[in-house]
């Protein structure tokens, strides 16, 4: 990207700080950002953004500003609708930022990041970089919501498939299983993630046929992988409806029967508050699926309210730390020290541990150094048709070692 895509970028800086106005100007109109607005105050922002003749790309925004603060501002930003990119500039502790990123991101702000003070011209370069990539975004927000008619027709037409992601052992490189995940082959709008669907249809109270499809598919493709020498175990997601079914696991057995493969060759993913309802009836669901020789695994860990209870009280085999304290453990210590004790906590347990969400080759050394067993994520790979997954693993255990 070069100076000249700001060309068309207006900005708007908050801060009460005089100086720091001038200096985030100065390295504004350095990079080539024609049209910078500022204000020495939230309150004379919002005043300027609800005017008509100046329109706002990109919001620049200190944290500390007395009256209204940033945090504040920025839940009015929201509130009021603007369509703005965000900045958070502090001299605030990392900790802070990444809270108040996160609020951002809950409000449904487009965050581009923060920046710390003192701010230099190559991070604000970047940041504003990535302005571009945001309306892609919600272009694809505006696409009308898909009805649960048009749902169950896609379903009953075939055109849902489970796609797979593989996990790989930290330690030996080894493809050690693959995760089910839904996706529909939407005839217009191409293959469309679970977000797109899974909602209506747990509303719906349909969410039965999507399981057991995926249930039944995911068999069969361990079946196939099985008689070309790729004994894995294949992850399935279910959902609170499945484990409330007292006929769980003979349905389970009539699959895995029908397809001829081992009870343990089904790991099935539970999220934390999945798991939390209806106790009674849940924990005679996971103590039948356990004795049949099934695998159980606790999904999204640390997202829940009360992971500590479930662990104690529900013989999972796996445990899967969430995404959000993989990505960037790296470079955040407290992420890092929940991987370290999930972990030790597992071990303790006797449950495997996988993280999720691995994008990059510094998470990928993060949840080796910390003890954890498995990874799955992008920088291993993205999940892919049933098709592909012999050739990728082919090509996976050729390349050297990560
Ligand atoms: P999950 O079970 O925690 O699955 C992991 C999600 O993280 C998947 O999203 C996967 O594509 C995504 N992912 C994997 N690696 C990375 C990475 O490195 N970076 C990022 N940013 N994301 C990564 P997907 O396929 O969109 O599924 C979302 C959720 O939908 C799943 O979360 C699961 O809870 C649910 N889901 C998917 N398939 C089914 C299903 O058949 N039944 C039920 N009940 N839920 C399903
Ligand atoms: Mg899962
Ligand atoms: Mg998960």
């Amino acid at each position: 990207m070069t100076t000249s895509d700001f060309d068309a970028l207006k900005v708007l800086v908050v801060d009460d700080d005089s100086y720091q106005r001038l200096v985030i100007g100065k390295m504004l109109s350095a990079i080539g950002v024609p049209t910078v607005h500022f204000a020495e105050s939230a309150q004379r922002a919002l005043v300027m953004m609800g005017t008509t003749d100046i329109r706002v790309d990109a919001l620049i925004c200190d944290l500390d500003m007395p009256e209204m603060d940033g945090m504040e501002f920025l839940r009015r930003v929201a509130e009021q609708g603007f369509e703005c990119s965000v900045i958070i500039l502090s001299g605030k502790d990392a900790n802070i930022l990444r809270s108040v990123e996160l609020m951002a991101k809950e409000y449904r702000l487009a965050v581009l990041g923060s920046l710390e003070k003192p701010a230099t011209i190559g991070t604000l370069r970047t940041l504003l970089q990535q302005h571009w990539a945001r309306p892609k975004a919600r272009e694809r927000g505006t696409q009308p919501a898909l009805s649960v008619d048009a749902i169950r027709a896609g379903l009953e037409a075939g055109q849902f498939e489970p796609f797979f992601q593989p996990k790989v052992s930290l330690q030996t490189g080894q493809v050690c299983g693959a995760e089910a995940l839904a996706r529909w082959r939407h005839p217009e709008r191409g293959i469309l993630p679970p977000v797109a669907f899974i909602g209506p249809i747990e509303e719906s109270g349909q969410m039965d046929g999507l399981t057991w499809m995926m249930l039944d598919r995911s068999a069969a493709w361990c079946r196939r992988w099985c008689d070309d020498g790729l004994d894995i175990p294949v992850s399935v997601n279910l959902s609170l409806s499945s484990l409330h079914d007292t006929r769980l696991s003979n349905r389970l057995l009539d699959i895995v029967n029908a397809h001829r493969i081992k009870p343990a060759n089904l790991l099935l993913e539970v999220t934390e508050t999945t798991a939390m309802t209806d106790v009674a009836r849940c924990l005679e669901t996971f103590s039948r699926l356990r004795m049949k020789g099934f695998g159980l695994s606790i999904d999204d860990f640390g997202t829940g309210f009360s992971s500590l209870q479930q662990l104690s009280r529900i013989p999972f085999t796996e445990l899967k730390i969430d995404q959000s304290f993989v990505a960037d453990a790296s470079a955040q210590p407290s992420l890092r020290a929940v991987i370290e004790s999930s972990v030790q906590l597992a071990k303790n347990l006797g449950l495997k541990t996988v993280g999720e969400g691995v994008e990059t080759r510094d998470d990928w050394l993060c949840l080796k150094q910390a003890g954890c067993e498995i990874a799955q994520g992008y920088f291993i790979a993205k999940p892919m048709e049933g098709g592909l997954l012999l050739p990728w693993v082919k090509e996976w255990q050729s390349k050297s070692s990560v």
